[in-house]
């Protein structure tokens, strides 16, 4: 059961629902939680991860060591193509929509029970100071180095981001004001370089 309860003002809608995981004896986990689709317990044991506050509001964090270029967890949420994404959002006011570079997909993820990627933030100053990005094809998130555990997991939302639309009517594209670039809350349509590969409405 999926139970909506409240927004809190930033585009985020906070649902609880019953943890997805199996307790040893087979039976599904009678925990209940708003922060992606675990308890915490079983989000500490299954994935080695943890919701919890950081400097930057509520983050994600690895519980265990974690190697350079491994998939930490994918970024999920309600899947869509782009054309869908800004039917929804015709403000361009997503805020936890990602979209990739290469292919049609978008990842809304406002569902506070969306999944854990939405928790990661973005870290201040440099890309370089961000542990992990996002893939472009199928949006995960993924480690650029070595992190140790118990380290907050960080990638860039839009450092470098062009706007993007819509980038097939208007052609060119142009960067949004600095004020914009990489911050949770800029209503922006920001879109990923080729570099960084994916577009991020944050
Ligand atoms: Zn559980």
């Amino acid at each position: 059961m999926v139970r909506s309860k409240k927004k809190d003002g930033s585009g985020s809608i906070y649902k609880s629902q019953q943890c997805e995981a199996q307790t040893l004896g087979k039976r599904q986990c009678r925990k209940r939680t708003a922060r992606g689709k675990m308890c915490w317990i079983h989000l500490k044991k299954l994935k080695g991860l943890r919701v919890k506050k950081s400097k930057h509001g509520l983050g994600l964090f690895t519980t265990r060591d974690i190697k350079p270029k491994k998939i930490i967890t994918p970024y999920e949420g309600e899947r869509m193509t782009k054309k869908e994404a800004a039917r929804k959002y015709p403000k361009n006011d997503a805020r936890y929509m990602l979209c990739s570079n290469t292919t049609d997909l978008c990842v809304d993820a406002r569902l506070s029970n969306s999944g854990v990627g939405r928790f990661a933030n973005s870290a201040r100053g440099s890309s370089k100071a961000n542990n992990s990005r996002i893939t472009d094809r199928s949006l995960n998130i993924k480690s650029r180095r070595k992190i140790k555990a118990g380290t907050e997991i960080t990638y860039a939302y839009g450092s470098g981001h062009t706007i993007l639309q819509p980038r097939s009517s208007q052609g060119a594209t142009k960067l949004p004001p600095k004020s914009m670039r990489g911050r949770i809350g800029s209503a922006s349509n920001v879109s990923g370089t080729k570099k960084t590969g994916y577009t991020a409405w944050m």
